[in-house]
């Protein structure tokens, strides 16, 4: 019997009333079985939602069968805002799909959990997303160089190239880029401590050019792209 806290990345129907779920936590991805837990009187009915903060005790060799549950956080203030909730249904779709990978759980755990908190406080919440994905960056080991150019290591009047990985100079520019004003709002958010200072604030204006090139990053460095993307485009417009 092993005791888990983690945050409920996906689900997947199992059999007629079963399901499992995939908690991220600090070891990384466990799956749990859920017996009967889309029936109505399962007392565990609420706690296999996708996002939720749970604490589950399971055991069993080859899949984890939970025994108890509980819900540490449910964030149902997160549901009221449809926006909200499929922007971090997009942020728990990437960490779930790189997972597996070798990254530092213990530090991504307590840092998602963070997120999520200020996501909730925050109406002004789309910088945090962005943050864990800039960061997931280095976590997957395709991390932009934001600091000096590419080329010729020149570190004054820089833009970023999505294709090229980083900044570049003036006298170095690619055909498409993004301005000095972006790149540096990426780099901000990119090396943005949350434990030392939990509050980011990003001017509205920069948001739709960052989210463009995060996603234009992920395609073509990770050659990835989340489902609820095209969701999230239906609700915020770009
Ligand atoms: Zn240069």
């Amino acid at each position: 019997m092993e005791e888990y806290r983690g945050i409920i990345l996906k689900k997947i129907s199992y059999k007629e009333n079963s399901e499992i779920i995939y908690l991220y936590t600090e070891v990384g991805l466990v799956g749990v079985l859920v017996h009967g837990s889309k029936t109505i009187k399962s007392p565990y009915l609420n706690l296999t939602k996708v996002l939720n903060h749970v604490k589950v005790i399971a055991g069993g060799k080859n899949l984890k069968v939970l025994r108890d549950g509980e819900i540490i956080n449910n964030y149902s203030q997160i549901h009221e805002s449809l926006e909200k909730y499929t922007y971090l249904t997009h942020m728990v779709e990437l960490v779930y799909f790189f997972a597996t990978h070798e990254h530092d759980h213990e530090k991504l755990y307590n840092f998602l959990l963070k997120i999520i908190e200020e996501v909730k406080n925050n109406l002004e919440y789309i910088p945090y997303i962005n943050m864990v994905e800039l960061k997931m960056l280095y976590l997957l080991g395709v991390n932009p160089n934001l600091n000096s150019c590419i080329v010729c290591q020149e570190t004054n009047n820089l833009v970023f190239s999505v294709k090229e990985g980083g900044a570049l100079c003036t006298n170095h520019l690619p055909e498409k880029y993004y301005s000095n004003q972006v790149l540096r709002v990426i780099q901000k958010l990119y090396y943005h401590d949350i434990n030392k200072q939990p509050q980011i604030s990003v001017s509205k204006e920069f948001l739709i050019d960052i989210r463009n090139a995060i996603d234009e990053y992920y395609e073509y460095h990770l050659n990835y792209h989340s489902k609820t993307r095209k969701m999230l485009k239906g609700l915020i417009g770009y």
